[in-house]
């Protein structure tokens, strides 16, 4: 029997592995996976860029508000700016200090919002972010809200950082994490938060392994589907 093309949407703290998870998922289902994150990733850069955000992380709002019509964001499924690809430079730590405050903006929201909801309109698809389930696609046939301790998320994001050559401490990273999942919560528009009908995974001790495991299990008694 042929596996239903649904939607799943991925939500929960910074460096919770969601990106990693939803990549294998889809690798596993056929379907595409969309890091939402790394949208707004890629909108604070060019805002960096184009010196649209002070030290103090003040954003010259109307700045960004004209550029945006003009900005070339695409998903490939490494993210473009232009013909430019981003991937590397979007995971730096200035652009990480800077993201929250960017994408608590409300037009930044629905700039990405509409090229989240048009690149996942078909279905078949995996979905990672902060206002997934609650937001983007409220109808999202299955939502996974992931979450781990603050230290175990730190140091996964710690060491991945150091094996890819970047400059960071330990206390760097948990200091980013923490202001991030603060902002993030606290926003007023679309702010992180589970979606009632999410099933939570908490996966401070589990393998990716561990965490397929769990999933295969969801989806198979969920939506009959077969691996
Ligand atoms: O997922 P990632 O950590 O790369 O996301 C970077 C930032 O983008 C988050 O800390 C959050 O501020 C913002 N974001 C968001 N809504 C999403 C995805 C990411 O506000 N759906």
């Amino acid at each position: 029997m042929k596996n239903p093309k649904i939607i799943i949407a991925i939500d929960g703290y910074s460096s919770t592995g969601k990106s990693t998870f939803a990549k294998l998922i889809a690798k596993e289902l056929g379907y595409v996976h969309l890091d939402s994150g790394a949208l707004y990733r890629a909108i604070t850069l060019h805002a960096l860029r184009a010196g649209m955000i002070d030290d103090s992380n003040r954003i010259d709002e109307d700045a960004l508000l004209d550029s945006l019509s003009g900005l070339k964001i695409s998903l490939r499924p490494e993210v473009y700016l232009g013909e430019e690809n981003v991937e590397s430079q979007i995971r730096q730590m200035d652009v990480s200090n800077s993201v929250s405050p960017v994408s608590a903006i409300p037009f930044v929201r629905s700039f990405v919002d509409d090229i989240l909801r048009e690149c996942g309109k078909e279905g078949g698809i995996v979905m990672d972010g902060r206002d997934i389930g609650t937001n983007v696609f409220p109808n999202a046939q299955l939502k996974i809200f992931m979450t781990a301790t603050a230290d175990e998320r730190a140091s996964r994001r710690y060491k991945e950082m150091i094996a890819s050559g970047k400059q960071v401490t330990f206390e760097e990273v948990l200091k980013n994490l923490s202001e991030r999942d603060y902002i993030d919560s606290h926003r007023s528009v679309s702010p992180l938060r589970q979606a009632e009908d999410a099933i939570v995974l908490d996966n401070t001790t589990m393998t990716m392994e561990d965490q397929m495991v769990w999933l295969k299990e969801i989806l198979k008694d969920k939506f009959g589907m077969e691996f």
